[in-house]
């Protein structure tokens, strides 16, 4: 059986590092951008998720020669035909605030009675120099005034299926148990799991 892999995590946002680190649950050891005195901007300017999170990963890893993994999030709304998808994060204009992403999301959801949403997330692993990428989501509806205060981004919207509190409304460890992030990264550390038996 392999040991446990060290892996660098191609995101400045520490909130990420905080959620993916609980996620991973031991299953790697997840080390930061900043452990590794690593400032630079992480370029992401794909028109999918899937291609940003695998963008960010290899130049993490082309950089450093190290195994790592980037993930990509969105917000996909179904009656924006899935916008603001891959452009969740600046959704208001380059700069802008997670309050002023949701206030936009309001604006444009005015008066529109069909508010069912997902979030879904890539994650792209380079290890041993090869790419494996994992995908999560989580369905559920969009509210039309904010609610919570925990989490972040859009998080104060969410409703997901079979709940009647937001994301920002309920305790990291529910987040973590139903949410895209957590889906896309459980998926990865049952691989990880996986690979160390039979490498
Ligand atoms: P990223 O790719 O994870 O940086 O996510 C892009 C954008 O999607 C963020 O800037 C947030 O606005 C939004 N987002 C990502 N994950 C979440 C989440 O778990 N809750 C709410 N919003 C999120």
């Amino acid at each position: 059986m392999q040991p446990i892999p060290e892996l660098l995590f191609a995101t400045h946002n520490l909130h990420k590092l905080r959620e993916v680190t609980y996620i991973l649950n031991g299953r790697a050891i997840v080390k930061s951008l900043a452990e590794h005195n690593i400032t630079i901007d992480i370029p992401e300017d794909g028109d999918t998720l899937e291609a940003n999170a695998r963008q960010k990963a290899w130049f993490i890893y082309n950089l450093t020669g190290l195994d790592c993994f980037a993930d990509d999030t969105g917000l996909e709304v179904d009656a924006l035909g899935g916008r603001p998808g891959v452009y969740s994060a600046r959704y208001a204009g380059e700069g802008c605030s997670f309050a002023d992403n949701i206030k936009k999301l309001l604006t444009e959801l005015q008066g529109v009675s069909d508010r069912r949403a997902q979030f879904r997330t890539v994650v792209a692993l380079i290890l041993g120099g090869k790419e494996y990428v994992f995908e999560g989501k989580v369905r559920g509806h969009l509210l039309e005034l904010e609610a919570g205060e925990k989490g972040f981004g859009y998080d104060p919207l969410f409703v997901p299926e079979g709940y009647n509190l937001t994301f920002a409304q309920m305790d990291e460890a529910l987040k973590n148990a139903i949410s895209h992030r957590g889906e896309a990264f459980q998926k990865m550390a049952n691989f990880l799991e996986f690979y160390r038996q039979i490498d």
